[in-house]
């Protein structure tokens, strides 16, 4: 964890967000641009800044993170589809140091994003 970190903040509860989801190592909450009807975002609690600083010992927990993902979209009864997305580094357009998948669903979406 660290103090300037927003996702941090938000794991700690120091900055209110609207969870729909939480267990002892994930946290998911309502994206607060949503881009689509739905649109969810999956944290680890604990710090790590982005795909790319995920280890092999975090495998369990990218894993929890993408079951978290697919339970959140059945909860927000995405039965046609929904798709998940993390931003990963500057041309990505990762704009938060905390690493997130975006669960986006509700509307049809265009391939490839922009
Ligand atoms: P990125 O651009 O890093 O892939 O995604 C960051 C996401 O975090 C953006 O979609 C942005 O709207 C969202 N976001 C940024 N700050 C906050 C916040 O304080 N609360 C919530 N709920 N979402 C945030
Ligand atoms: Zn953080």
């Amino acid at each position: 964890m660290t103090d300037s970190c927003i996702f941090c903040r938000i794991a700690r509860k120091e900055i209110p967000s609207n969870i729909v989801y939480e267990d002892a190592n994930v946290l998911a909450f309502r994206d607060l641009s949503p881009q689509a009807p739905t649109h969810v975002l999956v944290i680890p609690k604990r710090h790590v800044a982005s795909l790319d600083d995920l280890v092999d010992a975090d495998a369990l927990l990218l894993g929890a993170m993408m079951l978290t993902a697919k339970r959140v979209a059945a909860a927000e009864g995405l039965a046609s589809g929904f798709r998940v997305v993390t931003n990963c580094g500057a041309d990505a357009g990762q704009s938060v140091s905390h690493v997130h998948l975006h669960v986006l669903g509700g509307r049809p979406m265009a391939w490839p994003p922009g």
